[in-house]
């Protein structure tokens, strides 16, 4: 059997992502680099890498087993999703929560009527963190899920900064609250708020003779963003921002604190501490786009979630390997 043949469409952060976890995945290959940019003015690690236009990814569909869609999911993914369902098997990271389900069905029909199948909303939430939502309500059903996130770089924060008037440059980071996560880890199952569980902390750059009173007050009052939550803002100038603020750490916990038998305390957690978001949600990527071609392979078609795909399928070893190795 062949080494996998990938295909990326897309070359953001995510793209550049799953460019590098292939590279640790000897069973897979890097088949090309789809996008709506000017193919030669990609940079790609290897040079030889085949870079071309995304209009054309269909008669590409015979030389591709597995495409990792890497578009964003407010404007592009809505279209490409189901638009190369129909050439291709397919992973995404789709992660507009409340349109999911309307995002299935335009993916699963697409791909129903062409006999390909696609794993939609994978990465870390959506993703990783719904399994462990899932597992723990299901065994333990008298019981509470909070998720935190953090400490991380929030993209639609950061960009709401960048938006207030006086600011030219920021970044937001959401920070869980300690207390809040000892509580709920020694079982109370408190009621939180909104601003009990985060808070968020800004780092910004002025405008030339901006008010830093005027632009910390538009920050912390700007409702749905800011107002609900304790929000610091820092002053800092450009060279700080590029040394320090550059990365994107993100991460979080899902803990699920419940009651069995007699009524014993059982907590379950899981929880990311992520150097690099993009970096790790490609990585997960690469791992679904090994189950799909499985699931492909062995005649399966539509759309499906994290929540269709049995584990032993994102690994490179065997079923009797793994039985060996892991159980
Ligand atoms: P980017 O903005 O970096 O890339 C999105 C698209 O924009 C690319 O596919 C690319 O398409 C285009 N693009 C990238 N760089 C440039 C540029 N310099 N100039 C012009 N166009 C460019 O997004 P990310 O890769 O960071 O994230 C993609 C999505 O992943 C996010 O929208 C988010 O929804 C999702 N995500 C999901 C997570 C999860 O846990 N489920 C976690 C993290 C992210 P093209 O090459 O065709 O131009």
């Amino acid at each position: 059997s062949h080494a996998i043949r990938v295909g990326i469409a897309g070359y953001g952060n995510l793209g550049r992502g799953a460019v590098a976890a292939l590279a640790r995945c000897p069973d897979m290959r890097l088949a090309g680099v789809f996008t709506r940019r000017a193919p030669a003015s990609l940079r790609l690690p290897d040079p030889a890498t085949p870079v071309l236009p995304l209009n054309d990814a269909a008669a590409h569909r015979h030389d591709i087993d597995v495409m990792i869609l890497c578009g964003g999911s407010k404007d592009d993914l809505p279209v490409q999703g189901p638009e190369l369902a129909q050439w291709f098997t397919t992973v995404d990271s789709y992660d507009t929560h409340a349109r999911i389900p309307r995002y299935f069905e335009a993916v699963d029909a697409a791909a129903r009527a062409h006999g390909n199948l696609s794993i939609i909303a994978v990465g870390w939430d959506p993703g990783l963190f719904s399994i462990s939502r899932l597992v723990g309500e299901a065994i333990l059903p008298d019981g509470a899920t909070y998720t935190f996130w953090g400490k991380g770089l929030s993209q639609g924060h950061s960009d709401a900064i960048r938006r207030v008037a006086g600011v030219r440059a920021g970044v937001q980071y959401t920070i869980p609250v300690p207390e809040a996560i000892e509580r709920v880890r020694a079982g109370e199952r408190p009621a939180l708020s909104t601003r009990e569980k985060h808070r968020r902390e800004c780092y910004v750059v002025l405008e030339p003779g901006a008010d830093p009173r005027q632009v910390e007050q538009a920050i912390v009052t700007m409702p749905d963003y800011f107002a609900d939550y304790d929000t610091q803002v820092h002053i800092i100038d450009e060279a700080t921002l590029a040394r320090e603020h550059a990365g994107m750490p993100h991460g979080g916990f899902v803990i699920r604190s419940g009651r069995t038998g007699a009524s014993e305390n059982q907590a379950m957690e899981f929880s990311l501490k992520l150097g690099s978001n993009p970096a790790f949600t490609s990585s997960v990527l690469v791992a679904y786009a090994r189950a799909a071609w499985r699931m492909k392979s062995a005649g399966e078609t539509g759309a499906r979630t994290v929540f269709d795909v049995a584990p032993g399928l994102l690994s490179p070893q065997s079923p009797e390997m793994l039985r060996k190795a892991l159980l």
